[in-house]
């Protein structure tokens, strides 16, 4: 970022230009190297990069671009850095993504068309994140969804339990479609989904046709019907759609509080 100011100060002069370019590339792509290994989920959250020492023998360079390097990821939220502990990949991608889509739903002062358009980015990601879980979700991945629609069976009551554990259901497809970027995308529409959830369950009956899809989405994934599955989140998304239009106005009729 330094580096192509400083070229365009010098003028147009080839010979600087090239070298500059050629000095940024080394830590950056140290940086590319590491966001393609937390794409791919080689590194994860939590996960403790190497000494700095260690770094520049691996990448074979100067200590000195391990620490712009580190220094780049730090900036794009990527690692966090504590001293006398190491640094750590954080989970900044899905983080930044979903301040942007929060920006995006309250900025627009359009709540319903806000939810409908979240409900178009589900209907177009979720029934083949469902078929994909039914092809690929191993036991552990089955055991999680089982759990979380128990959980949901509890907490007809109880609000915010039914809809840590509906976040959870959905999470848990995306987790099972074994897919860094899917999980990532879903991961980063689950602040917005909260909100979403809340008015449904304030809707008469919304928990409970909401349970009636989920039962129906777990069935087919235990069966390995990808078919299955697709439809019966499909059919899932179209309740919520509709649970969310009679949500959105009761809470713009007689419930103002925004959750937090
Ligand atoms: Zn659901």
């Amino acid at each position: 970022m330094i580096i192509p100011k400083k070229s365009q100060d010098e003028g147009f002069g080839g010979r600087a230009v090239y070298r500059a370019v050629q000095t940024s590339r080394l830590y950056e792509q140290i940086v590319q190297q590491i966001e393609e290994s937390i794409a791919k989920g080689a590194l994860k959250e939590g996960d403790q990069l190497p000494a700095e020492r260690d770094l520049a023998q691996q990448f074979g360079v100067s200590r000195t671009a391990v620490r712009e390097a580190i220094k780049a990821l730090r900036e794009k939220g990527l690692v966090e850095a504590y001293s006398g502990r190491g640094t750590f990949i954080t989970s900044a991608t899905p983080r930044s993504i979903r301040q942007s889509l929060d920006r995006m739903m309250r900025g627009g002062g359009d709540a319903q068309g806000g939810t409908i358009q979240l409900v178009e980015v589900r209907e177009i990601l979720e029934p083949e994140i469902a078929a994909l879980a039914a092809a690929r979700a191993d036991e552990g991945a089955l055991k999680t969804m089982r759990d979380a629609l128990a959980v949901m069976d509890q907490a007809k009551s109880n609000p915010d339990a039914f809809i840590e554990a509906d976040l959870d259901f959905h999470l848990a497809l995306a987790e099972a479609a074994d897919n860094p970027l899917i999980l990532s995308l879903i991961d980063s529409i689950v602040g917005v989904l909260r909100e979403q959830r809340i008015s449904i369950f304030m809707v008469e009956g919304g928990a409970e046709r909401g349970q009636y899809h989920h039962k129906k989405i777990l069935e087919a994934i235990e069966h390995r019907d990808a078919q299955g599955a697709r439809a019966a989140m499909r059919e899932h998304l179209r309740q919520v759609r509709d649970d969310s239009r009679g949500g959105s106005n009761q809470e713009v009729s007689d419930t103002p509080k925004q959750p937090a």
